[in-house]
């Protein structure tokens, strides 16, 4: 029995365990309601390009509100949809949702945006997604260079070689691949240069610092030189000051994404924000 094997077996059972599983529970429980009920909601975040500020598309970004939690972060719900496999419903949603987004703005003269959308590592590894996405492409009639996936590297590299063959399908159906918080893994870009991919996404917490660290400021100019030495563009995450964005731009950088251009925003609001000022002011 546990009993008999010993005190180390109880620790499975402690209360911070307990508190952990309940929680678990709790969100799995609210967020298959949400599934149902509509519960879930995209909000979109500008992306630029560096040199002039101009707005080219946006991320999608997955929104919660629940009734009884309020707004639940990503960051909190996400891993417990990735574990419990509710992922794969709702990323099928979100991808549904980006591509009926695509088609709307076809039809508005929004045409010339594109959409990142982020894909979990079980969607990416689950072998429906090329299928699924054949079949939304079919019912949206949309060009695919106008939707971009995005693979965290640490998704990338679990399994190496077949993330490369499903890259390489993806790619030749014409679709925008970038390489997700790049520099949080193990990889190398050498390495990622295997992958079929546009661009790579230079994570947050090298940015943050580029003004005061020169070590996280070395990183992004080196970065982004042996990403273009590889023909690969560079896309720097949470660009929040004047005076990171001026660095990005003197290396050289390609886009960018952040607080300074534009916070995620829910769609109609993006629409706005789009037709309003297609330039980001400012500059
Ligand atoms: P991510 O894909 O790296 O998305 C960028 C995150 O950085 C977003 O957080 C965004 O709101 C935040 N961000 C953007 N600019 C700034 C800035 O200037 N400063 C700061 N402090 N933050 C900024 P968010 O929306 O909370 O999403 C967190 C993560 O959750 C995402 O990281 C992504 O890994 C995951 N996620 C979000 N939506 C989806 C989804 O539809 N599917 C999957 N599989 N994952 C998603
Ligand atoms: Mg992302
Ligand atoms: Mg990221
Ligand atoms: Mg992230």
């Amino acid at each position: 029995s546990a009993k008999r094997e010993g005190r180390g077996n109880f620790q499975f059972f402690s209360p911070a365990m307990n508190a952990a599983t309940h929680e678990h529970l709790l969100l799995e429980n609210r967020m298959w309601t949400a599934l149902e009920n509509n519960g879930f909601d995209l909000h979109l975040q500008a992306q630029v390009q560096l040199a002039t500020g101009r707005v080219i598309g946006a991320e999608v970004l997955l929104r919660w509100y629940d009734e009884e939690l309020g707004s639940v972060e990503p960051q909190r719900f996400i891993p417990v949809a990735e574990e419990s496999g509710l992922i794969l419903p709702l990323g099928d949603w979100v991808l549904a949702r980006t591509m009926q987004l695509l088609a709307e703005w076809q039809d508005e003269g929004l045409g010339a945006l594109r959409l990142a959308v982020n894909l979990s590592a079980r969607q990416f590894s689950g072998g429906a997604l090329l299928g699924r996405l054949d079949q939304l492409l079919q019912q949206h009639r949309i060009d695919p260079s106008r939707l971009e996936l995005e693979i965290t590297e640490t998704a990338a590299m679990r399994d190496p070689e077949s993330t490369r063959l499903l890259l390489r399908q993806l790619r030749a159906r014409g679709f925008r691949l970038a390489i997700d918080d790049f520099g949080t893994g193990y990889s190398s870009l050498a390495y990622l240069k295997l992958f079929a991919i546009d661009r790579i996404k230079i994570d947050r917490g090298f940015v943050k610092d580029i003004e005061t660290n020169p070590n996280d400021a070395n990183i992004v100019a080196a970065t982004i030189s042996l990403a273009h030495s590889l023909g690969l563009a560079v896309v720097a995450e949470g660009v929040e000051t004047h005076a990171q964005w001026g660095f990005l731009r003197e290396k050289r950088g390609d886009e960018a994404q952040g607080f300074l251009f534009a916070r995620p925003m829910p769609e109609a609001q993006f629409r706005d924000f789009i037709r309003e000022r297609a330039q980001v002011p400012g500059m």
